[in-house]
């Protein structure tokens, strides 16, 4: 069986056309398949339209190929897709996103390439589709920092790929919490090839990502994934110490041949940009403290409050 996740933040309008489009296309390639809708929260009509679509979809003999599961508040994509590959009963999973961005159409040929023995097929964009120009910088600049730090490219890269069940497994036994699923599917390794497509327009609603939301993102997984932040500090630490070494040797020699420093001024400017450098250092210790602290608190990634679809003893 092929497990189909899909996560929904407020997707009310869409739930219903995706599960169609899937349907239609896993039932044409007779693919056995459950789609299992992860709502993250929503505050729109999203879970009463995954509910509505599992109960008339239900069957006695088979029961329902579409699932669904309902945080109790808005956790993030990330942990709806661990949620979804945690409960996944397929011997490979494919994640994809709710509003048709990225083409269905894909997974045949993505189920292709498994059966040929790969076990991650990751669809990655040929074109980034349409995106602001700081956006543009943005991703820029956050991708070029993570390959150069962390040899993982994620250019172009995308969350829609096809897992296999021994990749969904060595992805569940991860004890962190503080996951980025995109890289995180490409430290794992494993036998992985790869597909090309065009990012689609937004079939319905807007984006659910804030610019706020995505600096949050980007620097949690930059700090998550490098140590370049720190290491920023000790390049930095070394240049002072040079300009340190240069002044105190000047002002050493000045005081030998009895002239004295030039007054206040000096001392003010070196001790304000000493200051700023050591609070500098500090807020990037702070960071990747409050980092350590939220993943030793060792809280659940997301809390489930209700499901629909599964059956019940597979808890
Ligand atoms: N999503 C989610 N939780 C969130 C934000 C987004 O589950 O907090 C889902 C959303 O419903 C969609 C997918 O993640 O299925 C991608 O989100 P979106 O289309 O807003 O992102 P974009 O395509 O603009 O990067
Ligand atoms: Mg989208």
């Amino acid at each position: 069986m092929l497990s189909i996740i899909i996560p929904a933040y407020n997707e009310e309008e869409n739930i219903r056309k995706t599960a169609g489009v899937l349907s239609s296309i896993l039932t044409a390639e007779k693919l056995d398949y459950e789609l299992i809708f992860v709502d993250d929260g929503s505050t729109d009509g999203t879970w009463r339209e995954i509910l509505m679509l599992s109960a008339e979809e239900d069957s006695a003999a088979a029961g329902s190929p579409i699932k669904g599961m309902r945080f109790s508040r808005n956790f993030g994509k990330e942990g709806a897709i661990f949620a979804g590959l945690r409960r996944a009963g397929g011997e490979a999973a494919v994640i994809i996103d709710c509003d048709l961005q990225h083409p269905p159409e894909l997974i045949p040929e993505m189920v292709k390439f498994h059966r040929q023995g790969f076990e991650v097929v990751e669809a990655v964009k040929r074109t980034r589709g349409k995106e602001g120009l700081l956006y543009k910088l943005f991703a820029k600049l956050f991708y070029s920092a993570m390959k150069a730090n962390s040899d993982i490219d994620l250019d172009k890269a995308s969350d829609f790929k096809l897992l296999d069940r021994k990749v969904i497994n060595a992805l569940l036994d991860m004890p962190e919490r503080l996951t980025f699923f995109r890289a995180l599917s490409s430290w794992v390794g494993f036998n992985r090839t790869r597909l090309e497509f065009n990012v689609q327009k937004r079939e319905k609603g807007k984006t659910k990502w804030s610019f706020r939301k995505l600096v949050k993102f980007a620097l949690s997984n930059l700090t998550g994934f490098t140590y370049f932040p720190m290491q920023l500090m000790t390049f930095l630490s070394v240049i002072f110490m040079i300009f340190a070494l240069g002044i105190s040797v000047n002002t050493l020699v000045q005081y030998f041949h009895g002239v004295s420093a030039e007054g206040f001024t000096t001392v003010i400017i070196l001790v304000l940009i000493t200051g700023s450098v050591i609070m500098f250092g500090l807020g990037i210790l702070g960071y990747y403290i409050s980092k350590i602290y939220e993943e030793i608190k060792f809280r659940p990634r997301f809390i489930i409050t209700q499901e629909a679809g599964f059956e019940e003893n597979e808890q």
